[in-house]
């Protein structure tokens, strides 16, 4: 078989735990499989870099803040190979420009367009263990190095693994898997078997940081099979694959939550067409994911209020240009807000049973928990809360609906086939 097995920044924190990587590695190897191993930074170096550069200039230039970025998995895999060596096998390191990974343009949050890789397969070829910086990528014509947002190197790795058609693509991680919702808050989370993609999905871009959103979405469309696991133990952990009639059964499968966003409000918008258009094209411009978005029916006609949340880390950025946008269309003004989080309920099950929103907010105004936005789709909801009260919300919603107990999940009512829309 040909594995690609991913190792998160806990996993190669020090060189004890690159030694005990190497070792599972070349045990891997040995066993009769070809191994390509992708790595991030050692944990907390990428957060120490953007702290050294923010201590020079509080808007770096993201093109140097790529360049600075991508140095940290450099090192982890140059030492992880040399690690290798050590055990008495071949390996070689990989940038990710050596590896041949062509990203767009967008520094600090690259798309991958497509992976050349002839170097590292000529090399698996001859019994080497590959070992790829993950997180990075080059632009076409090698102007300049690109970094793939953070949490990358996930993607990395489901990226080679679909480019050198591997079997399998393991993520190694400090929890033994995918769970319930995030065990070190919830003790009683319970570790999933197995996960559709498309829940998968909705789990990591609601926050659950286990697996990096752009990494599911690439094993979705392209089938690669991954699976999360710990690189502490030798456990099991869970596979993500392709959906069956099984989980359907299961109404609600996890809780998430995000306290990395930030709520703008634009107060007194005239209300006339072409006035949302214009906000939110000007921050699509500016590269500015928008997530929840809220307009209130005016009152008197003639102006309302618009909200809309982004990730924390464009805030600022958000705030400048959505004043200006706001001046022109001759709003009152604008509101940040930091101290928000997201929660959310995900399950593949939602599409077939009712009264799962409901129970949800029952659940947090019986702990006097106010909701701000709420936003649903056919597998989830999602309720923007006070931070504060994140913890006590992902717990109180995880007793809830029972996730500790496998396959329950309290479901409302199962409705009729055909009926596919979600109801509350
Ligand atoms: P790595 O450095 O290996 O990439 P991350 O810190 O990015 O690891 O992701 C692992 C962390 O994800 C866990 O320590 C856990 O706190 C968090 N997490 C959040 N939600 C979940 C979940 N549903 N299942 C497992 N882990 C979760
Ligand atoms: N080192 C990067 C980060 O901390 C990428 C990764 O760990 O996946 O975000
Ligand atoms: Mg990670």
């Amino acid at each position: 078989m040909l594995i690609v097995q991913k190792y998160g920044g806990t996993s190669v924190a020090n060189v004890e735990r690159i030694k005990a990587v190497a070792d599972r590695v070349v045990r891997t190897a040995r066993e009769g499989n070809e191994v390509v191993v992708v790595v991030s930074a050692m944990a907390g170096e990428t957060d120490k870099l953007i702290g050294l550069a923010h201590q020079l200039s509080s808007s770096p230039s993201e093109r140097e803040m790529d360049l600075l970025l991508s140095s940290g998995e450099r090192v982890t895999s140059a030492l992880t190979a040399i690690a290798i060596e050590s055990l008495g096998h071949k390996a070689m390191a990989f940038t990710g420009r050596q590896m041949g990974i062509i990203t767009d343009t967008v520094h600090t949050k690259a798309r991958i367009e497509r992976i050349t890789g002839e170097r590292a397969r000529k090399v698996i070829e001859e019994g080497f263990i590959v070992v790829v910086a993950g997180f990075q990528g080059i632009t076409e014509g090698e102007d300049a190095v690109t970094t793939l947002g953070r949490g990358g190197s996930d993607l990395s790795a489901v990226a080679i693994a679909s480019a050198l058609n591997a079997d399998l693509c393991e993520i190694y991680t400090d929890v033994d898997g995918v769970y319930t919702t995030d065990p070190n808050i919830v003790p009683e989370a319970r570790k999933l078997e197995k996960i559709s993609y498309e829940e998968m999905l909705e789990l990591a871009s609601l926050g659950a940081k286990v697996l990096q959103t752009r990494s599911v979405e690439f094993a979705m469309k392209y089938e690669v099979p991954v699976v999360v696991r710990s690189s502490f133990n030798d456990h099991p952990g869970t596979l993500v694959t392709k959906e069956d009639a099984e989980m359907e059964k299961v109404v609600v499968s996890g809780v998430a939550y995000d306290k990395n966003q930030a709520k703008l409000t634009v107060m007194a918008v005239p209300d006339r067409p072409g006035i949302a258009a214009k906000l939110f094209k000007g921050v699509a411009d500016a590269n500015i994911v928008v997530d929840m978005i809220v307009q209130n029916v005016s009152s008197d006609g003639k102006a309302t209020d618009i909200s809309f949340t982004i990730p924390k880390t464009d805030a600022r950025k958000a705030l400048k240009l959505t004043e200006e946008i706001a001046k022109e269309l001759g709003a009152r003004g604008v509101a940040l807000r930091e101290d928000i989080a997201k929660i959310s309920i995900v399950g593949v099950g939602m599409r077939t049973h009712s009264g799962v929103a409901a129970k949800m907010f029952d659940t947090l105004a019986a702990h006097r928990i106010n909701i701000a936005m709420i936003s649903t789709s056919e597998i989830k909801v999602s309720c923007i809360i006070d931070s504060k009260y994140t913890e006590l919300a992902v717990r109180v919603l995880h007793d809830a609906f029972e996730l500790e107990k496998a396959g329950s999940s309290k479901p409302g009512k199962a409705r009729s086939a055909g009926k596919r829309k979600l109801l509350y």
